[in-house]
Protein backbone atom coordinates (compact mmCIF):
# COMPACT_ATOMS: atom_id res chain seq x y z
CA UNK A 1 0.00 0.00 0.00
CA UNK A 2 1.53 3.76 -0.88
CA UNK A 3 0.32 7.32 0.06
CA UNK A 4 1.23 10.09 -2.44
CA UNK A 5 1.50 12.37 0.44
CA UNK A 6 1.57 15.45 -2.18
CA UNK A 7 -0.75 15.87 -5.01
CA UNK A 8 -2.95 18.79 -6.36
CA UNK A 9 -5.69 16.76 -7.82
CA UNK A 10 -8.10 20.17 -8.25
CA UNK A 11 -5.79 21.18 -10.86
CA UNK A 12 -6.95 21.65 -14.40
CA UNK A 13 -4.90 18.75 -15.67
CA UNK A 14 -7.12 16.10 -13.98
CA UNK A 15 -10.39 18.11 -14.84
CA UNK A 16 -11.23 15.52 -17.68
CA UNK A 17 -10.15 12.03 -16.39
CA UNK A 18 -10.23 12.09 -12.97
CA UNK A 19 -12.09 9.24 -12.10
CA UNK A 20 -9.58 7.51 -14.65
CA UNK A 21 -7.07 8.87 -12.66
CA UNK A 22 -7.68 7.78 -9.13
CA UNK A 23 -8.67 4.25 -10.61
CA UNK A 24 -5.11 3.90 -11.95
CA UNK A 25 -3.82 5.06 -8.43
CA UNK A 26 -6.06 2.07 -6.93
CA UNK A 27 -5.03 -0.09 -9.19
CA UNK A 28 -1.30 0.52 -9.28
CA UNK A 29 -1.73 0.03 -5.04
CA UNK A 30 -1.58 3.58 -4.45
CA UNK A 31 -4.24 4.03 -1.89
CA UNK A 32 -4.24 7.19 -0.02
CA UNK A 33 -3.55 10.77 -1.45
CA UNK A 34 -2.94 14.06 0.32
CA UNK A 35 -4.30 17.03 -2.50
CA UNK A 36 -2.43 19.77 -1.53
CA UNK A 37 -3.89 23.47 -1.14
CA UNK A 38 -1.72 26.48 -2.35
CA UNK A 39 -4.34 28.78 -1.77
CA UNK A 40 -7.41 29.72 0.00
CA UNK A 41 -9.73 28.40 -2.95
CA UNK A 42 -7.31 25.13 -3.76
CA UNK A 43 -7.75 24.58 -0.38
CA UNK A 44 -11.46 24.38 -0.07
CA UNK A 45 -11.25 22.25 -3.75
CA UNK A 46 -8.89 19.65 -1.72
CA UNK A 47 -11.39 19.54 1.26
CA UNK A 48 -14.30 18.93 -1.34
CA UNK A 49 -12.32 16.31 -3.18
CA UNK A 50 -11.28 14.73 0.39
CA UNK A 51 -14.88 14.72 1.86
CA UNK A 52 -15.88 12.90 -1.54
CA UNK A 53 -13.58 10.33 -1.43
CA UNK A 54 -12.47 8.12 1.49
CA UNK A 55 -9.03 7.29 1.04
CA UNK A 56 -8.27 11.16 0.30
CA UNK A 57 -7.06 13.99 2.89
CA UNK A 58 -6.49 17.41 2.55
CA UNK A 59 -4.43 20.03 3.03
CA UNK A 60 -4.53 23.94 3.49
CA UNK A 61 -2.22 26.50 2.84
CA UNK A 62 -0.92 29.37 1.04
CA UNK A 63 2.15 29.09 -1.51
CA UNK A 64 5.13 31.22 -1.22
CA UNK A 65 4.26 32.03 -5.37
CA UNK A 66 0.32 33.31 -4.23
CA UNK A 67 1.19 35.36 -1.38
CA UNK A 68 -0.60 38.76 -3.82
CA UNK A 69 -3.83 36.87 -2.27
CA UNK A 70 -3.22 36.87 1.14
CA UNK A 71 -4.95 38.92 4.09
CA UNK A 72 -5.97 38.53 7.32
CA UNK A 73 -9.40 38.06 6.14
CA UNK A 74 -8.11 35.17 4.27
CA UNK A 75 -5.86 33.75 7.25
CA UNK A 76 -9.03 33.79 9.81
CA UNK A 77 -10.71 31.36 6.92
CA UNK A 78 -8.04 29.19 6.95
CA UNK A 79 -8.14 28.71 10.53
CA UNK A 80 -11.46 27.49 9.72
CA UNK A 81 -11.04 25.13 7.55
CA UNK A 82 -8.45 23.24 9.84
CA UNK A 83 -11.50 22.00 11.69
CA UNK A 84 -12.31 19.96 8.95
CA UNK A 85 -11.94 16.70 9.43
CA UNK A 86 -9.91 15.72 6.52
CA UNK A 87 -7.48 18.54 6.62
CA UNK A 88 -4.24 16.34 8.05
CA UNK A 89 -1.71 19.12 7.62
CA UNK A 90 -1.04 22.80 7.13
CA UNK A 91 0.91 23.88 3.59
CA UNK A 92 2.17 23.84 1.04
CA UNK A 93 3.77 27.11 2.38
CA UNK A 94 7.73 27.98 2.36
CA UNK A 95 10.15 30.25 0.92
CA UNK A 96 10.37 30.61 -2.66
CA UNK A 97 13.52 32.19 -3.91
CA UNK A 98 13.75 30.57 -7.42
CA UNK A 99 10.50 32.50 -8.26
CA UNK A 100 10.71 34.70 -6.07
CA UNK A 101 7.01 36.26 -7.32
CA UNK A 102 7.00 38.36 -3.96
CA UNK A 103 10.06 39.86 -1.53
CA UNK A 104 12.07 37.51 0.95
CA UNK A 105 10.96 39.81 3.67
CA UNK A 106 6.89 39.11 2.68
CA UNK A 107 7.63 35.77 2.48
CA UNK A 108 9.08 35.58 5.99
CA UNK A 109 6.68 37.04 7.69
CA UNK A 110 3.94 35.10 5.97
CA UNK A 111 5.33 31.67 6.51
CA UNK A 112 5.88 32.15 10.04
CA UNK A 113 1.91 33.31 10.27
CA UNK A 114 1.62 29.97 8.57
CA UNK A 115 3.87 27.86 10.96
CA UNK A 116 2.13 29.53 14.04
CA UNK A 117 -1.39 28.57 12.99
CA UNK A 118 -0.04 25.01 12.61
CA UNK A 119 1.34 24.76 16.01
CA UNK A 120 -1.31 26.31 17.49
CA UNK A 121 -3.81 23.71 16.26
CA UNK A 122 -1.22 20.96 16.44
CA UNK A 123 -0.46 20.19 12.85
CA UNK A 124 2.03 18.79 10.69
CA UNK A 125 3.06 21.70 7.94
CA UNK A 126 4.00 20.34 4.46
CA UNK A 127 7.08 22.58 3.12
CA UNK A 128 7.85 23.54 0.27
CA UNK A 129 11.46 24.90 -0.63
CA UNK A 130 13.22 26.38 -3.83
CA UNK A 131 16.40 27.74 -3.10
CA UNK A 132 15.52 28.50 0.37
CA UNK A 133 17.10 26.18 2.78
CA UNK A 134 18.79 27.96 5.12
CA UNK A 135 16.43 30.35 5.67
CA UNK A 136 13.48 27.76 6.35
CA UNK A 137 15.70 25.95 8.28
CA UNK A 138 16.73 28.97 10.73
CA UNK A 139 13.04 30.10 10.74
CA UNK A 140 11.96 26.47 11.18
CA UNK A 141 13.89 26.48 14.69
CA UNK A 142 13.43 29.93 15.72
CA UNK A 143 9.68 28.86 15.52
CA UNK A 144 10.43 25.90 17.21
CA UNK A 145 8.36 23.41 14.42
CA UNK A 146 9.11 19.95 14.84
CA UNK A 147 6.60 18.38 12.94
CA UNK A 148 6.61 18.25 9.43
CA UNK A 149 7.57 17.30 5.87
CA UNK A 150 10.47 18.79 3.49
CA UNK A 151 7.98 18.00 0.21
CA UNK A 152 9.79 17.44 -2.84
CA UNK A 153 13.53 17.28 -1.31
CA UNK A 154 15.70 18.49 -3.47
CA UNK A 155 18.81 19.64 -1.47
CA UNK A 156 21.76 17.05 -0.04
CA UNK A 157 22.74 15.10 2.44
CA UNK A 158 23.58 17.44 5.20
CA UNK A 159 20.41 19.42 4.85
CA UNK A 160 18.55 16.54 4.94
CA UNK A 161 19.77 15.42 8.55
CA UNK A 162 19.62 18.63 9.96
CA UNK A 163 15.98 19.05 9.24
CA UNK A 164 15.86 14.86 10.59
CA UNK A 165 17.33 15.99 13.41
CA UNK A 166 14.19 19.14 13.71
CA UNK A 167 11.99 15.94 13.13
CA UNK A 168 10.89 16.47 9.68
CA UNK A 169 10.27 13.83 7.23
CA UNK A 170 11.93 14.28 3.67
CA UNK A 171 9.61 13.40 0.96
CA UNK A 172 10.68 12.03 -2.62
CA UNK A 173 9.04 13.18 -5.37
CA UNK A 174 9.95 11.98 -9.22
CA UNK A 175 12.89 13.62 -9.63
CA UNK A 176 14.91 11.20 -7.29
CA UNK A 177 14.40 8.95 -10.53
CA UNK A 178 16.17 11.22 -12.80
CA UNK A 179 19.45 9.89 -14.67
CA UNK A 180 22.33 11.26 -12.43
CA UNK A 181 20.19 13.07 -9.76
CA UNK A 182 21.83 14.05 -6.70
CA UNK A 183 19.12 12.70 -4.55
CA UNK A 184 20.16 9.03 -4.84
CA UNK A 185 22.98 9.56 -2.20
CA UNK A 186 20.24 11.17 -0.17
CA UNK A 187 18.41 8.56 -0.21
CA UNK A 188 20.57 6.11 0.85
CA UNK A 189 22.28 7.65 3.62
CA UNK A 190 19.16 8.65 5.00
CA UNK A 191 16.93 5.95 7.54
CA UNK A 192 13.65 4.64 5.89
CA UNK A 193 11.75 5.50 8.89
CA UNK A 194 12.10 9.03 7.64
CA UNK A 195 11.36 8.83 4.30
CA UNK A 196 7.94 9.83 2.49
CA UNK A 197 7.03 9.80 -1.34
CA UNK A 198 4.95 11.70 -2.99
CA UNK A 199 4.46 12.58 -6.66
CA UNK A 200 3.55 16.82 -6.70
CA UNK A 201 1.24 15.63 -9.57
CA UNK A 202 0.35 17.21 -12.11
CA UNK A 203 4.39 18.31 -12.36
CA UNK A 204 7.33 16.10 -11.84
CA UNK A 205 6.87 12.95 -13.68
CA UNK A 206 9.49 10.14 -13.03
CA UNK A 207 10.95 8.39 -15.12
CA UNK A 208 9.91 6.92 -17.87
CA UNK A 209 6.98 9.43 -17.58
CA UNK A 210 9.20 12.34 -17.68
CA UNK A 211 7.77 15.42 -19.45
CA UNK A 212 4.17 13.25 -19.40
CA UNK A 213 1.45 14.81 -17.21
CA UNK A 214 2.06 13.38 -13.64
CA UNK A 215 -0.22 11.29 -11.18
CA UNK A 216 -0.67 9.56 -8.39
CA UNK A 217 -0.44 6.07 -9.60
CA UNK A 218 3.35 7.03 -11.07
CA UNK A 219 4.30 7.03 -7.05
CA UNK A 220 5.21 3.84 -7.51
CA UNK A 221 7.92 4.43 -9.93
CA UNK A 222 9.19 6.36 -7.09
CA UNK A 223 8.85 3.98 -4.71
CA UNK A 224 10.42 1.30 -6.85
CA UNK A 225 13.50 3.67 -7.19
CA UNK A 226 13.81 4.27 -3.38
CA UNK A 227 13.48 0.34 -2.98
CA UNK A 228 16.59 -0.41 -5.64
CA UNK A 229 18.38 2.77 -4.13
CA UNK A 230 18.40 1.33 -0.52
CA UNK A 231 18.61 -2.21 -1.74
CA UNK A 232 14.93 -3.32 -0.13
CA UNK A 233 11.89 -4.82 -1.69
CA UNK A 234 9.13 -2.20 -3.03
CA UNK A 235 6.66 -3.89 -0.08
CA UNK A 236 9.05 -2.96 2.39
CA UNK A 237 9.58 0.41 1.26
CA UNK A 238 5.62 0.87 0.55
CA UNK A 239 4.91 -0.47 3.64
CA UNK A 240 7.74 1.89 5.73
CA UNK A 241 6.83 5.20 3.58
CA UNK A 242 3.30 4.87 4.35
CA UNK A 243 3.53 4.13 8.22
CA UNK A 244 5.54 6.81 8.51
CA UNK A 245 3.13 9.24 6.36
CA UNK A 246 -0.11 8.15 8.37
CA UNK A 247 2.23 8.76 11.83
CA UNK A 248 3.13 12.18 10.63
CA UNK A 249 -0.35 12.84 9.49
CA UNK A 250 -1.58 11.90 12.43
CA UNK A 251 -4.25 9.30 10.39
CA UNK A 252 -5.78 6.30 12.40
ZN1 LIG B 1 5.88 22.80 -3.80
ZN1 LIG C 1 2.90 21.05 -4.65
Amino acid sequence: MLFDTHAHLDFKAFEEDFEQVLERAKSSGVSLINTIGINLETSKNAIAIAEKHENIFATVGLHPCDLETFSEENFAEFERLLACKKVVAVGEIGLDYYHKNHSAELQHEIFRKYLRLAKKHNKAVVIHNRDAGEDILRILREENVTKGVMHCFSEDTKFAFDCIELGFFISFAGVVTFKNSNLYEVAKAIQLSKILVETDAPFLAPHPNRGKRNEPSFVKLTAQKIAEIKGISLEKTAETTTKNALELFGIV
